[in-house]
């Protein structure tokens, strides 16, 4: 298991990890098989989605933010059930082939570390399966 460590800058960000994933990719020693990348943590998430457009990412975040406000009556005494609740949404894991020792990915696709509660710093762990 590699752990990649990644620093947040925002309250609410989606960060394209592509590239550092697809380096553990590159020295995992695998050629075919699996990645995963998992979150540790509850009020962060993994995510696949367009890397293309940064309006795209953006527009993500002001959606969930409409679907799940910052002030929402929750009971929560830390303050950030918003968070909680989009972490559970979009989940702590992505699992994505691997295929000629590359990721396996769309055209558009980009793999991010959601935060939902930062600024933080963040642990993603990646492991491959395989051979
Ligand atoms: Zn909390």
């Amino acid at each position: 298991m590699t752990v990649v460590t990644v620093q947040t800058a925002a309250r609410f960000e989606m960060i394209d990890i592509t590239g550092r994933v697809a380096a553990v990719v590159r020295t995992g020693g695998i050629k075919q098989g699996f990645c995963t990348v998992f979150v540790p943590h509850t009020t962060a998430a993994v995510t696949i989605n367009e890397n293309a457009d940064p309006d795209v990412p953006r527009d993500i975040l002001a959606g969930l933010d409409r679907l799940v406000p910052l002030a929402g009556g929750y009971r929560h005494a830390e303050g950030n059930s918003a968070a909680h609740i989009k972490a559970s949404l979009f989940g702590a894991s992505q699992t994505v082939l691997v295929e000629d020792g590359a990721l396996v990915l769309g055209t558009w696709q980009s793999l991010f570390l959601c935060e939902f509660d930062g600024p933080r710093t963040r642990k993603v762990l990646v492991k491959l399966t395989g051979a």
